[in-house]
């Protein structure tokens, strides 16, 4: 069932978006060569704990390893790692690409965004990656409108994203967000036009392209979670938790 959201309820996520959005411009500050993953983690929990807000991603239940809950408060994916990258010991060094994904509950309520960061200098491929995926995000947020079926914002990921010569995962999805993480619908990354549920004013998604710049087959790593290229090749991972509303979808996690 998709829970559709109030003008007051999407009021209260608004507020759990604006601290995502202010975790990952510290986050993003914070990136240099030298830093751990760890330490990122560290900053966007003390962060979370400063605003009274908790983290719906520490203790999420692992679906491959009951045993091993997720530990982080944010994702940390770096290079070839598409999500669910956990925080620790690695270091970041110049040309790395890192992607941040941060969920922040705030009086019950779940906001859910993600941002990829070139660490120093980065390559020309992987700026062009970066470009490719943050404007298949906000494709995907111009089609998230009454009128319009899920299939329709799944076909404009897959086609902003393939039109460019890199392709989408397969295996994960777009959700609705709400008192949940994950919520109804699952969208996919790419699709077919007109098909799906139809969106309505109230519904609030966290649409989230996730791009491979090589083969878009995936592995998960031997820690039960990260999800990466079986290539190797980079990939990268945006995302903004956005509410459907009478005037077009309105980004919540933005500063
Ligand atoms: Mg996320
Ligand atoms: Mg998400």
């Amino acid at each position: 069932m998709i829970v559709l959201k109030s003008l007051q309820e999407i009021a209260k996520m608004r507020l759990a978006g604006k601290i995502v959005a202010e975790i990952l411009a510290l986050c993003q500050e914070a990136i240099r060569p030298g830093i751990t993953t760890g330490e990122l983690n560290k900053i966007a929990s003390q962060y979370l704990e400063k605003r009274n807000a908790h983290s719906p991603f520490l203790g999420y239940p692992n679906s491959i390893n009951p045993r091993k809950p997720f530990p982080g408060v944010i994702c940390t994916s770096v290079n070839e790692e598409v999500v669910h990258g956990v925080p620790g010991k690695r270091v970041l060094h110049e040309g790395d690409i890192v992607a941040i994904d941060c969920g922040a509950s705030y009086q019950g309520w779940i906001a859910d965004s993600a941002w990829t960061f070139s660490v120093g200098k980065a390559s020309a491929e992987s700026l062009a990656l970066l470009d490719v995926t943050e404007q298949a995000l906000y494709t995907t947020i111009s089609a998230a409108k009454v009128g319009n079926r899920t299939g329709d914002l799944a076909y404009a990921t897959q086609f902003a994203v393939e039109s460019r010569g890199f392709h989408v995962i397969r295996e994960y999805t777009s959700h609705g967000v709400g008192r949940k993480l994950h919520e109804e619908p699952q969208i996919l990354n790419h699709g077919t036009p007109g098909k799906g549920a139809p969106l309505k004013v109230g519904m609030t998604l966290a649409l989230e392209p996730m791009v491979l710049s090589g083969n878009p087959e995936t592995v998960v790593l031997p820690d039960d979670w990260t999800v990466a290229a079986k290539d190797g090749k980079y990939a990268a991972h945006f995302e903004h938790t956005i509410a459907i509303t009478e005037d077009g979808p309105e980004i919540l996690t933005k500063l």
